[in-house]
């Protein structure tokens, strides 16, 4: 390709293609970057992002990709296999154009001893659900404002702009979110997944019993067994899981003792109340908050 001396520097005229493994990146992304971006992500928010098969237009997409943007650890475990297919060095780790969201964030839930796959685990690195942590959003925010910034120098400002928009926006939601659960400090949860650590350490709430054994292990009658008496115990009022977790669980220990099932939202477009980032938490701080209030 001819480059004039204009194009080269002033950047690229073209959006930037942006691809993101995940829903709440791409739309991170595509707040940060703006016109500047042309955003796509690969895992349908209605999945588990822990068990996608992608496809192979995702592979035609990342080889014509500007930039590759991914959670590291290892939620997509299915990311090194693509990448593998992809064969571009710059979006392997490290590279020019991919971006590890991973690097900045205080990781939660980090084993202590060994572990492995073959031990059924799939938190190896510690919990990777860190997008849901408003908080985070602001790191992975700044951390694509950057990336951006690296790739197309001359419309920095704007990147940086819109960041500071984004900041502005979501922090004066973190004072919303978090009276609505001031009430609730220190309740008990039971969660489906071990996926809501960092949600929970923003609005003040916990979930340390979760009806999976272990993360990415179904749950089996004997440790349901030991829910519903923690359940009972605690004055747990709500279970909560993510959309594409199987509910038989749930419901039948809500039947037993009453307390509310709830899918909460964790990807843009998982339930159809949310078609963005920040309206994750608009969603499940409402709900949280309503299955609280009505006991
Ligand atoms: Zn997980």
């Amino acid at each position: 390709m001819m480059l004039s001396a204009f194009t080269q520097t002033e950047g690229r005229a073209e959006p930037l293609k942006v691809v993101a493994t995940l829903s709440a990146y791409a739309d991170i992304a595509k707040t940060i970057g703006g016109a500047e971006v042309e955003v796509s992500f690969i895992a349908a928010p209605i999945f588990d992002p822990h068990f996608i098969e992608p496809r192979p237009t995702d592979i035609l997409r990342l080889k014509r990709a500007d930039l590759f943007i991914h959670g590291g650890l290892d939620l997509e475990a299915w990311r090194g296999p693509l990448v593998n297919a992809v064969a571009r060095a710059d979006i392997r780790p490290g590279g020019a154009a991919e971006l590890d969201l991973s690097k900045r964030i205080k990781v939660l839930d980090v084993p202590t001893g060994m572990l492995t796959r073959a031990d059924g685990d799939i938190h190896i690195f510690g919990n990777p659900h860190y997008w849901l942590d408003p908080r985070n959003g602001l790191i992975i925010a700044e951390d694509v404002a950057n990336k951006l910034q690296e790739l197309k120098p001359d419309k920095k400002s704007q990147f940086a702009s819109n960041y500071e928009a984004f900041k502005k926006e979501i922090t004066q939601k973190f004072v919303e979110w978090r009276s609505l659960m001031k009430p609730y400090q220190g309740a008990k949860l039971v969660a489906y997944h071990n996926g809501w650590s960092y949600f929970m350490n923003f609005i003040g709430l916990k979930t340390e019993v979760f009806l999976e054994p272990k993360p990415g292990i179904p749950p089996t009658p004997r440790h349901l067994e030991d829910v519903t008496k923690y359940i009972e115990g605690n004055h747990v009022k709500a279970i909560i899981q993510f959309s594409f977790n199987p509910t038989d669980a749930a419901r039948s220990i809500s039947k037993k003792t009453g307390v509310k099932s709830l899918v909460l939202s964790q990807g843009v477009g998982d339930v159809d109340e949310v078609g963005s980032y920040i309206e994750i938490f608009d969603y499940n701080v409402r709900q949280l908050e309503a299955a609280m209030r009505n006991d």
